[in-house]
């Protein structure tokens, strides 16, 4: 079996370790030290280019490196050839720390005092419960379940956003367009955890943001597309929002004269919630690539007309 790993450098020799010490039998090649290109039969790639799928005839599944699927061109990948995304642990948990801390922080005015302490003040503000605070999540995926079973353990309120009803106990749940109005008129914090396709790119806009409760915060941990940048800035000057934490945006690295870099309302990281784990990662590609030997249905296929 011959497989090409063409993704993030710098991790690349922790996944050569993985397959050299766990699956000797695989041939497994780490761009750009790729062989012929037409014997390669699996290609684990964060983008696969037409020009480089065309030159790897053999290739049977490509596995995308990342959780998320829109980098990749669909029309430039063979239909016969599976889209399987990345659903490992590392990506889960490195999401639940994100917004965890994102959560959490807002809910206890960090962002206040970081000005307060830059001002020299020492002003105590009000701590209500957790549970005096509604937390919803827009996309109850993989990602997005696991975020709000760990919100329920510091005691918020909870509810989720989904295209499909999902249940999930402790989460009031809501579902479609005609469910999003009700479901955003009882957020204190909007996590956004969708993934981005032409029905939810700038789904974070105007008319969103009016139907929240007036100084509700935003969590941007979806995709930069999702969201429209001038109405945020809209909303957080006008008070109607009242913080935005930010770790996706459109383009990334976002330009140099972009107001989000001075925007006091918001915080900024540069895609860094979650990544794939190579020490994770690699044991659940093996067992994707060894089903597929078996014949077994892989894990984490991409439904190609839904988007994700
Ligand atoms: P997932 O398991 O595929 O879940 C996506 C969820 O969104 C599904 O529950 C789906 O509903 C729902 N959904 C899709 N379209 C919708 C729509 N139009 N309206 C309402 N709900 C909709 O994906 P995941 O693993 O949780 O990842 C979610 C996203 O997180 C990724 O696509 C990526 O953009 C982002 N992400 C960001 C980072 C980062 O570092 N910032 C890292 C990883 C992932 P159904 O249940 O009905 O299908």
């Amino acid at each position: 079996m011959r497989i090409l790993y063409r993704s993030d450098a710098p991790r690349a020799a922790a996944w050569a370790r993985y397959f050299a010490e766990h699956a000797p039998d695989i041939d497994f090649r780490v761009w750009p030290d790729a062989g012929k290109l037409d014997e390669i039969e699996y290609l684990i790639a964060w983008q696969a280019p037409r020009e480089l799928l065309a030159a790897m005839p053999r290739v049977k599944v490509l596995f995308s490196s990342g959780a998320g699927i829109d980098h990749v061109d669909f029309s430039a990948v063979p239909a016969h050839i599976p889209i399987v995304r990345m659903v490992e642990p590392g990506i889960i948990n490195g999401m639940v720390e994100y917004v965890s801390l994102a959560v959490l922080a807002l809910h206890r005015d960090f962002f206040d005092y970081v000005a307060a302490k830059a001002a020299r003040t020492w002003n105590a503000l009000e701590v209500p419960p957790a549970s005096a605070r509604t937390i919803g999540v827009m996309g109850m995926g993989v990602l997005g379940r696991a975020v709000l079973e760990r919100l329920a353990t510091y005691g918020f309120r909870l509810r989720g956003w989904n295209r499909s009803l999902r249940h999930m106990k402790g989460v009031e749940s809501f579902a479609g367009a005609e469910q999003l109005q009700p479901f955003l008129e009882g957020c204190d914090v909007l996590i956004c955890l969708l993934p981005l396709t032409p029905a939810t790119k700038g789904i974070l806009n105007r008319e969103l943001f009016a139907a929240l409760p007036s100084g509700a915060a935003l969590i941007n941990v979806g995709r930069g597309p999702h969201l429209v940048d001038t109405d945020l800035i809209d909303a957080l000057d006008s008070g109607r929002l009242s913080r935005a934490i930010l770790d996706v945006t459109d383009p990334e690295p976002l330009a140099p004269e972009h107001p989000f870099w001075t925007h006091p309302r918001v915080f900024l990281t540069p895609h860094v919630a979650s990544m794939t784990q190579p020490e994770t990662a690699a044991p659940i590609l093996l067992e994707n690539l060894r089903r597929h030997q078996r014949g077994e249905q892989l894990l984490g296929v991409v439904d190609r007309s839904r988007g994700y």
